[in-house]
């Protein structure tokens, strides 16, 4: 360890991912440098948020426009009944801090818009999309592009759940969430999970495994999940995993 500039604490902190071939020293620093946006601290960006804080993400950065409500808990684990009424961000970064004090949290209870989206995602490598609705989706994603930002998607509905990974900047055959999404749905027709409803548990899942391709793409280890895309049924506990593929007409001309 002693090229690695670590404390006695970050040591036995981080001994599991330290032990691990793939994670090593090396990889423990690259996510120790590392800076990642969480846009929604909800019920995907609570276990990402607190896995992320967990494993030694340097720095994290959380977007929320909304305050705690008590219809959140039943989903939003990095949230308290006591909490109720207060910031999300403030919320979330309480629990996350009380993990890992080593991580430097920055909160913006702000809500994304395109005035604000490309100078808050240009202070980091990764975004996570931990979003509920389609506006701020298809704003990020597009914002993601233009600024050359891994794209982290995740989405949650019902019993279902859809993971992707966008960086078409790094990965010239990869798609891009308009790839996938040419244009925003009518308004009205896909159903939100305050319309729906959600399985509490269908989102910690979702928001783990977007937590454990943050952490690759960090470290750049195993398969990028670029070019694919991940869909869990729940009730029937199937995982499909569908092949994306740029679009030659994709409005971005990427
Ligand atoms: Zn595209």
């Amino acid at each position: 360890m002693a090229d690695f500039d670590f404390s006695e604490d970050e040591i036995q902190r981080y001994a599991r991912h330290i032990l691990l071939r793939e994670v090593g020293g090396t990889g423990q620093a690259k996510l120790k440098a590392a800076r990642v946006l969480i846009v929604g601290a909800g019920g995907l960006g609570s276990p990402l948020g607190l896995y992320l804080a967990a494993a030694g993400v340097g720095t994290i950065g959380l977007v929320d426009p909304d305050v705690l409500e008590l219809s959140n808990l039943q989903r939003q684990v990095a949230h308290t009944t006591g909490r109720v009424g207060s910031p999300k961000v403030d919320s979330a970064a309480q629990a996350m801090r009380e993990i890992n004090p080593l991580v430097t949290l920055n909160t913006y209870n702000i809500r994304l818009d395109a005035a604000n989206v490309a100078g808050l995602i240009a202070g980091y490598d990764i975004i996570c999309d931990g979003t509920d609705n389609f506006e701020t989706r298809f704003l990020l994603a597009d914002a993601c592009v233009a600024g050359r930002r891994t794209l982290i998607s995740a989405a949650v509905l019902r019993f279902e759940g859809q993971l992707a990974t966008f960086k078409p900047h790094a990965d010239p055959d990869g798609p891009c969430y308009r790839c996938l999404y040419p244009e925003p749905p009518p308004a009205g027709l896909v159903p939100s999970c305050s319309e729906a409803g959600v399985l509490g548990a269908v989102t910690g899942v979702m928001g783990t495994l977007q937590a454990t391709e943050v952490l690759k793409e960090i470290m750049g280890i195993g398969e990028s999940l670029s070019g694919r895309l991940i869909i869990w049924d729940a009730l029937d506990m199937r995982f499909r995993d569908v092949r994306l593929k740029k679009d030659p007409a994709c409005p971005l001309h990427h």
